[in-house]
């Protein structure tokens, strides 16, 4: 059965049903399935003479790049774990998960090696990689990857200068040969990642997934779209390769439908729109943001978006006037699911078809089952139509974080049941909605007041671009309301306006005790907002 394969059968499967199709896209530089199976080989022998066996950790800190999905295979054909991280990680950052996971081998972009050299004092990586991202372009186009890297790079100091002591990727795998065939193959239960959690609301934490988990999740999600032919999709990787989201509906599941991946750095309006051009995306995994950029973007200069059937948003609440923006520039689809890193990453997904409801997350995947409970007491079952914890429990539930076993049973009920954290309700067709997350519920005078309702609020309040609203203590005790606000350009909202707007949508308690206009609203790596930040950016201004 398809869940008895590694993710390495998958990419096998690929190559021999899909040798000369384009596997990989770099600014138009490409990669056959066959080809990228032969440098996966090679890689892989690369990375067993410097010592990597099976269960061993490969850190990556890469951003999306032909030799990062290389990396990511090589290393799980030895039976290795692959553990991703953002390339633009403060040191203090990085050297936390290096030294949680204990890889050591590090294979990470040439810009930052200097930066994980400096770690290895306090963690164990003993070889670091470096990759040449330009070695991947064709010459002509080095110069379009330098704009926004460099950009990139103004972001965050010490990533400059050569890379002493760290050895070359490029040249490691060119000059090993092909890994033995019968070099031993991970099984479905080996772990094949080690994902950090996305860290909204604390220190990211590592969840271990297997080949299984993972696996599964991308079969699921191909008979979530079932409108997706094998060999001849376009999908497109904007989002990070090294977030639980990226990886796996990107990636992966490319891999399963024999889809060409094309691979940004980063996310770029420009570097898109011009892909757009060359080689017209069929299904685009996304967030929310990406969908409105890039659907403005579109109908303002007139790029055809129309090749883009499906699109697949996840992470964060898609607003429903970004589903009509995006389905009546391009014509298709946008749906809306919801998982987390803990369930690889899919648990419920819309309906891909007219019959999706937005605002709603859809309902459980295939043999994905959910209950809705009392959050202090996860025995109790909600009645049908109250809020509640959600738990799932499927093939796609995570075994465990690493090195956490209290937070592990916080979360894993003995009965395979998965805590999410996130109150939803369901309703009366058995489509979810997510409410708010538990952690970040205001208590204010008694009341219980989630985040978003007060956001969504704030956002219809004409004038007001995006906010986030937090507790902070309160003169009484307990917490109050207070909100963070964006404005849209040229507004002159005041606090007092706002505040008299809300009140339209909110009950008293619920409304913001203070407004306070900001420039920007600080967001995680996959661009949600952090909330916590917010709060201590607040603490720190009073
Ligand atoms: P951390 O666990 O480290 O605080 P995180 O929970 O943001 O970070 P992820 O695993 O990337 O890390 O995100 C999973 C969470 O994202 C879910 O628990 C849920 O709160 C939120 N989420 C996912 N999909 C949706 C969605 N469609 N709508 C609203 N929230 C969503
Ligand atoms: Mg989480």
């Amino acid at each position: 059965t398809p869940s008895d394969e590694s993710l390495v059968d998958l990419l096998r499967d690929a190559a021999r049903r899909f040798g000369p199709r384009v596997a990989l896209d770099f600014f138009g530089a490409t990669t056959t399935y066959a080809d990228l199976d032969d440098q996966v080989g090679r890689a892989a022998e690369a990375l067993r003479r410097l010592g990597v066996g099976r269960g061993d950790r490969v850190a990556l800190v890469l951003p999306n790049c032909p030799q990062h999905v290389v990396a990511f295979y090589a290393a799980l054909r030895l039976g290795a774990v692959v553990v991703e991280h953002n390339p633009l990680y403060t040191a203090g950052e990085l050297t936390h998960q290096l030294a949680d996971h204990g890889a050591r081998v590090a294979v990470v972009w040439d810009k930052i090696a200097p930066l994980v050299r400096d770690t290895t004092d306090a963690t164990a990586v003993e070889t670091v990689v470096a990759v040449d991202l330009t070695r991947a372009l064709p010459r002509r186009k080095r110069l379009a990857l330098r704009l926004p890297l460099a950009r990139a790079r103004a972001t965050r100091a010490a990533m400059t200068g050569p890379a002493p002591g760290a050895l070359s990727w490029e040249r490691l795998v060119a000059a090993a040969g092909p890994l033995a065939a019968d070099h031993p193959a991970p099984g479905p239960d080996d772990t094949a990642l080690l994902q950090y959690t996305g860290g909204t609301t604390g220190t990211p934490k590592g969840a271990i997934l297997t080949h299984r988990n993972l696996r599964t999740n991308a079969a699921q999600g191909r008979a979530w779209v079932p409108g997706l032919r094998d060999g001849e999709e376009t999908v497109y990787a904007v989002l990070p390769l090294f977030h639980a989201y990226g990886l796996t509906l990107c990636l992966t599941f490319s891999v399963s439908i024999g889809a060409t991946l094309v691979l940004f750095p980063r996310f770029d309006l420009e570097q898109t729109l011009e892909a757009v051009r060359r080689r017209p995306p069929t299904f685009l995994p996304a967030v929310p943001p990406i969908y409105e950029k890039l659907a403005l973007a579109a109908r303002e200069r007139g790029v055809d978006l129309s090749s883009a059937r499906y699109a697949i948003s996840g992470a964060m609440a898609l607003p429903p006037a970004t589903v009509e923006l995006w389905e009546s520039v391009t014509g298709g689809l946008l749906v809306e699911g919801y998982g987390m890193t803990e369930t690889s990453p899919v648990a419920l997904g819309n309906p891909v078809s007219p019959a999706r409801r937005p605002g709603t997350v859809g309902v459980p995947f295939p043999s994905t089952d959910i209950r809705i409970v009392d959050p202090e007491d996860p025995s109790r079952d909600r009645e049908p139509g109250e809020a509640g914890e959600l738990l799932i429990r499927g093939p796609q539930v995570f075994t465990g974080y690493w090195n956490r076993p209290a937070e592990t049973a916080a979360v894993l009920l003995p009965d395979g049941w998965l805590r999410t954290g996130d109150i939803v309700v369901t309703d009366a067709d058995g489509f979810v909605s997510v409410v708010d997350r538990i952690k970040e519920l205001i208590i204010t005078g008694g009341f219980n007041v989630y985040p978003s309702e007060v956001e969504d609020a704030l956002r219809q309040v004409p004038g007001v671009h995006d906010a986030a609203a937090v507790g902070l203590p309160g003169e009484h005790g307990g917490e109050e309301v207070v909100a963070a606000v964006v404005l849209d350009d040229g507004s002159d909202l005041d606090e007092a306006s706002i505040r008299a707007a809300c009140r339209r949508h909110l009950t008293g308690y619920k409304v913001p005790r203070r407004v306070v206009v900001v420039e920007d609203l600080p967001r995680s790596q996959i661009g949600k907002v952090l909330r916590r930040e917010v709060r201590d950016r607040l603490l720190a201004d009073r």
